[in-house]
Formats: C-alpha cells, structure tokens, sequence
C-alpha cells in the first residue's frame, strides 16, 4: 500500500494546490479531506476550516494543525485506522505545512486582488467626478508636464487629454505672460488671475488655483490646478473701471482719473524739479446754445471740442472733462510756467472755426484759467480749485483772447472767499427775512405826478447794514440764487401793493425787476397766481427786463412775454441801449415802455453822444409805439432836454431816492392831496 509514497504525496500536493486556485466553499473543504485521506490512505479524513475548533475531535483519529507564521488555517483529521506509520505522521504534517502555505499565499493574492478592484473603482469614481465638475482641473508633475486633464480642461481649452497629457503646461502660456516658474516655486495653495490661450489661439482671463500634490512620504509629486474662466467677469471689471474714470459722453478721463493723474505726474515733477500747470477752462456762451438748441446738439458739440483740445494737445498732456462744459488740462514736463498761457491760447485758438453741428453753424469761445506747481498748490485738488478761481477771473475779463486767460494770484482767492461769504449770508438773509424793498418813485414829465414806483431790493445785514443790490444781485444771477431773490420781491412787493390798496391809495402801478434766469416759462403763472392771492387787478403790476433777456431764444422770449401781457402787466425794457437789442426785435417785442439807461442820462446835456442816444431811444418809442422812461435823472437841465425830447416820464434823485415803503407812502399821499384828488 506504501507502493509509492513519494509519487502518491507529489500527486496529492498537486492536487492541493489545483484545490486551492480553483475551488471554494464545501467544494474546497471536501477535496482537502478527500487529499488528506487519500495521503495517509486512511478511510476517514476531513479538512475543518477555522472557525470550527469547538467540532469534537473522531475517537482514535489522527489531528494535524494548518498552520503559517502563526496563523491558523484549520486542520486535517484522517480516522478509521489503528496503525498509522510515522511516515504516514510525517506525509499529513507536510500535506498541512504545504496547504499553510497555499492557503496563506492565496488569501493574500485575494485580498489584494479585491483591494485592486476596489482602487480600480474609487479611481473611475474619482475622475468622473472630475470629468462632472465644470472647473477645469489638470494635474502635472513637478517639471509641469500635464499628467491628467479632465473634461473641463477639454472644455476650456480645446485640448482633449490625449493632445494634452505629456506636454509641458507652457503651451497654455500666453506668450506675453512671463515668470512661469513662480507657480511651482510655491508651495501650492495660491489663487492668481492669469491669462491663459486656447487652442483657438484665443487668449482669456482664467483664476487659478494651485497646490501641490504628495506622495505617501510627503514628498512633492507634482501640482494640481484649477483654472476657471473669468473673462466675462474681467470684462465687466473693465468697463466699471471705465465707468469710474471715464466721461461716457466725450471718452476723456473724468475728474476724478485726472485727480489721480495730476497727483501721480507731480511725483515725477518734484523729482525732476519741474514746473507743472493746471488749466482750467470753461465754454462761454455753451449753456446758451444747450438751452435754445436742445441737449442732443449740445451734447454734440462738447464731443467735437473735446476732439479739437485733445487734437491740439501734446499726447504726454491731461485733458479731462470735469463735468458739464468744464474740461481740465495737467501739464507737466514743461519748464518755464509761462508755456502754459501758450498752451491757453491754442486751446482757444482751436475753438476759433465754427463749429458744424446738425446743419448749425456754432461758434463757442472759453474762459481759462491756470494754477502752477508748486508756487500755488502741490496737489491736483489744490491746483484745480486755483485754477478754478482764475478761470471766474478770465470770464469777467473782456473780449480779446488775453484777456479770457488768467493766473491764478493770492488777491483772486480773497475775492473768490469774499464771493462765497456773500452767497451764503444771501441764502441765510432769505430765510431770515433781511431782505427787504425800497421805493423809487416814477413821475410823469408833464405834471410831474407820481404815477407808480420801482421797487429794488436791499439787504439788511446784521453787521454791514444796508448792502445796495449792486453788491449781490450779480453774484446771485451768477448763482443761480437770483431766482429765489426774484421769488421774495415779487412776493413783498404785491402784499406791499395790497396794503396800500386796502389803506385806499390811489392804483398805482410798482415795477419790479426781473433777471433774465426768472424769465421761464413759469413766470406768467406765477405772476397771475401772486396777483390773484393778493387780490390785485394786473395794473397793479410792471415788470422790468433787462435786454440781456432778449439775448436768448427770441421766439420763446416772445412768447412768455405774451402770456404775461395777455394777464394786463405791462413790461418795460430796462438799461435800453447797454445791450445789443436788434431793432428789427424790438418791434416784435410787446413792450409797453422803454427804460433810458442811467449811463445816458449822466452825459446830458454835456455829452453830445449821450444827448443823440437818448433822443433817438426816444423817437424809436414813438415810432414803435411805447413809453419812454429815462432813470437816473438828477440835475433840471437833464430833465429839461429830456422834457424838449419827448420824454413821457422820468425816475431820478432829483425827484426821489429809492424810499422805504412808509416814507414812499407819506409821499404818495403828498402827491395825492397836492393834486387834490
Ligand atoms: P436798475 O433796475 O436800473 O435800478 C435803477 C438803479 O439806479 C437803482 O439802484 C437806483 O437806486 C439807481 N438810481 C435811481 N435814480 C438814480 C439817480 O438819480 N442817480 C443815481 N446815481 N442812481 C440812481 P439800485 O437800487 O442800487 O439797484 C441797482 C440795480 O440792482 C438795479 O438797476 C437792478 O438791475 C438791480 N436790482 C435792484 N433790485 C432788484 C430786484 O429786486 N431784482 C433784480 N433782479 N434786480 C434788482
Ligand atoms: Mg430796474
Ligand atoms: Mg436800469
């Protein structure tokens, strides 16, 4: 039976090991007793697989423990025979130190294998996450060679993985951008904005975000990126940046770039110790043109001459527009500070050709002024407001060219102070009833009856007493401030007439002066409101205008003066001949009387150019049908020319001051009981 016992144990061994690759379970169990008891050519024999210890041991059996390197993996027990040789011992103990090993061997080739499968899978998992993500994500080893690229980087850029992995990652470089080993200098966790290139060609703006990659001792392997593309959003940066620093209508910069300009280009010119100018300037007559011709030519014609400045400009000089019809200009690399009173004069020179603008033929002239660095300011702030300053200078200054450039000098800003003072007492005085109205008596030449008054506004100041018009109202028509100042006279002057009315006075008729701003076309509602709330009839009522109010849109000039005449005011023309009223205007004008400037009535009769003026202003109201008013008479031979001229009536210190309501009253009642009415 011992035939061949080394074959018999190579067969089982082979055996063995063929049960282990192939079989599992019951399968398994039953053909490694079927080995051990054909080993030991025993009629019983079993494999108990761990787990199993406490199965109670065949009576008279042989048991031989499966072990390897400690670990159990069951045993073999073979019964049914008495006589089991020491060979037949020794053929079992090899069979289970042989299945040991297999078993041992095996268990860890599957282990493994299912730990490969479960790699395997969680990598699949892992890249179609990636694939999933719209970010594009890459990875490169540490010499930035692309190691993985999922669909987003596809997506993004154009390149599919297979294009893509192996090549360096400078091929997604713009060429303009440089440095690129900075990124893998770092130590990974960095958010940048690039520029990257598509394989378009196309170059955008991408965030990228980088970090490095370990392997499991810690070592740096490589990088991985994630880029997104932000084009849109450097896009909408851009044109808010735009926005911020840019005039929308002209394309210059605004105030607030040139502020940082100026500031920036001082810098340089403290360092190189040069001078630099601030030139301020602003359009005569804009205003004008954007009022009677609308916004759109307007709008049009401060493109064209921020076109002309910018044409007659250095490219190193600022021109900024600051808003409105005011444009600044910063220059700088200029050595002496008198080159920029030539830079004013090409700027105005360049505004000489008319302007062309929607078939009108506009002609626009400017005022500027210049501050220097550093004898007047060293910052942009500063030089501007300077330059601010002398620009008010240059537009009170006459007609020449010289004379609309002006330096900015210590005395401009005591009078701009001064200015500033003035215009904020005046809003205080309105509200603080300091305004109030004198009387000026208006008599007929014929019987030299009072027939009405002018009324003309005062200031009662709390420390400088009675400030005359002449001292405000300019600055006020400048500021817009008259119309308030308007709104408060015509106001007192009819509660006034109404007092008066009441009290039983005689009608008479109060002028009040009107400025050329208050002249819109909501005026006559406000005269017919005012009069109806005082209970006036409209005889009551004069208003003056002055002819610069003639100087704007004629037609709608017309026809406010229209609606008002239509109410039974009348209107008189105020400092008739100190303008440039056309004649063949006037006719068209419903005018009821003409007012002979104070300036004509001081040469009579000594001045023979003034004695031909107001006797031709004279026989002009008579051809065309009005009064004639001549102010400003105080000596009898100026009353006696203008009486031999025709003159219907006549205001003047020879007759009367301008008087405070009471006094004009006691006067008025005079007159009244002298004519014995
Ligand atoms: P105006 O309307 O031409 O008023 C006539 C000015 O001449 C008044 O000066 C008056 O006091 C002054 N005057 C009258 N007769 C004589 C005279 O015989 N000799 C001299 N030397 N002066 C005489 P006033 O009151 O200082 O007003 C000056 C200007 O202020 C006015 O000139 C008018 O343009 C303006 N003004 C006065 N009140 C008002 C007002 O309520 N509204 C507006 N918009 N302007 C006003
Ligand atoms: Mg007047
Ligand atoms: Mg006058």
């Amino acid at each position: 039976m011992l035939a061949h016992p080394v074959s018999d144990f190579l067969g089982s061994s082979a055996a063995l090991c063929d049960a282990v690759l192939r079989l599992r379970g019951a399968a398994l169990t039953e053909e490694l007793g079927r080995i051990a008891r054909s080993v030991v050519h025993s009629p019983q024999g079993r494999y108990l697989p761990p787990g199993t210890e406490g199965l109670e041991a065949w009576a008279g059996g042989l048991v031989q423990e499966i072990r390897f390197e400690n670990q159990s993996f069951g045993r073999f027990e073979v019964a049914g025979r008495s006589d089991y040789t020491d060979a037949e011992r020794q053929h079992l103990a090899s069979l289970a130190a042989l299945a040991g090993s297999v078993l041992q061997v095996h268990s860890i080739a599957q282990r493994s294998t299912h730990a490969y499968v479960q790699v395997e899978a969680q990598l699949q998992h892992q890249s179609q996450i990636l694939d999933q993500i719209h970010e594009s994500v890459l990875t490169m080893d540490m010499n930035g060679f692309v190691t993985s690229w999922n669909k987003g980087a596809e997506r993004l850029f154009g390149y599919t993985p297979v294009e893509a992995v192996g090549r360096n990652i400078l091929f997604l470089y713009d060429d303009e951008d440089v440095g690129f080993a900075d990124p893998f200098l770092e130590h990974g966790g960095r958010l940048m904005e690039v520029r990257r290139k598509k394989k378009s060609g196309e170059v955008f703006w991408a965030s990228l975000s980088l970090s490095t990659l370990h392997d499991v001792d810690g070592k740096p392997t490589g990088m991985i990126a994630y880029l997104t593309d932000i084009t849109e959003r450097k896009l909408a940066e851009e044109r808010i940046h735009h926005l911020a620093y840019y005039d929308a209508l002209t394309g210059l910069p605004n105030r607030t770039l040139l502020t940082k300009l100026v500031d920036q280009a001082l810098t340089v010119a403290q360092r190189s110790k040069l001078h630099g100018c601030v030139l301020f300037i602003d359009l005569n007559r804009f205003k004008l043109i954007n009022d009677t011709l609308g916004r759109r030519i307007g709008d049009a014609l401060l493109k064209e001459v921020a076109a002309r400045f910018r044409l007659v400009l250095r490219d190193q000089d600022l021109v900024a527009r600051l808003g409105g019809d005011e444009f600044a200009v910063g220059l700088f690399d200029i050595g002496q500070h008198y080159e920029a009173s030539r830079v004013a004069h090409k700027l105005l020179a360049a505004l000489n050709e008319p302007f062309m603008v929607d078939g009108h033929d506009l002609r626009v002239g400017a005022s500027i002024g210049i501050s220097v660095y550093p004898q007047d300011g060293a910052d942009a702030e500063t030089l501007l407001r300077l330059a601010d300053i002398a620009m008010y200078r240059a537009k009170q200054g006459g007609d020449s060219d010289a004379e609309h450039v002006a330096f900015y000098s210590r005395d401009m800003n005591q009078g701009m102070q001064e200015r500033m003072r003035i215009e904020s007492g005046l809003r205080q005085a309105l509200g603080n009833g300091q305004l109030e109205l004198h009387y000026q008596p208006k008599f007929s030449i014929a019987d030299s009856k009072i027939i009405g008054a002018e009324a003309l506004v005062r200031w009662r100041h709390p420390e400088r007493g009675l400030v005359p018009p002449a001292e405000f109202i300019p600055l006020a028509e400048a500021t817009g401030l008259v119309v308030q100042v308007g709104e408060w006279v015509l106001e007192a002057a009819c509660a006034q007439a109404q007092s008066w009315k009441d009290a039983g006075l005689p009608p008479i008729r109060l002028a009040v002066n009107v400025s050329a701003r208050e002249f819109t076309s909501a005026l006559p509602g406000r005269v017919k409101e005012t009069l109806e709330r005082y209970g006036l009839e409209p005889s009551w009522l004069e208003l003056e205008i002055t002819e610069s109010t003639l100087m704007h849109n004629i037609d709608r000039v017309i026809g406010i003066m229209d609606r008002i005449t239509a109410l039974g005011v009348t209107l008189s023309l105020d400092d008739f001949g100190t303008g440039y009223s056309s004649l063949s205007y006037l006719k068209r004008f419903p005018i009821d009387t003409l007012k002979i400037d104070r300036s004509f009535t001081t040469g009579i009769p000594s001045d023979a150019s003034d004695c031909a003026i107001a006797s031709t202003i004279i026989s002009i109201a008579q051809q065309l049908n009005h009064k004639v008013i001549a102010e400003g008479v105080e000596t009898v031979e100026q009353l006696a020319f203008l009486k031999h001229s025709g003159c219907d009536e006549v205001q003047g210190y020879l007759f009367s001051k301008p008087l405070p309501a009471e006094q004009f009253e006691k006067a008025l009642r005079e007159d009244w009981l002298a004519e014995g009415r």
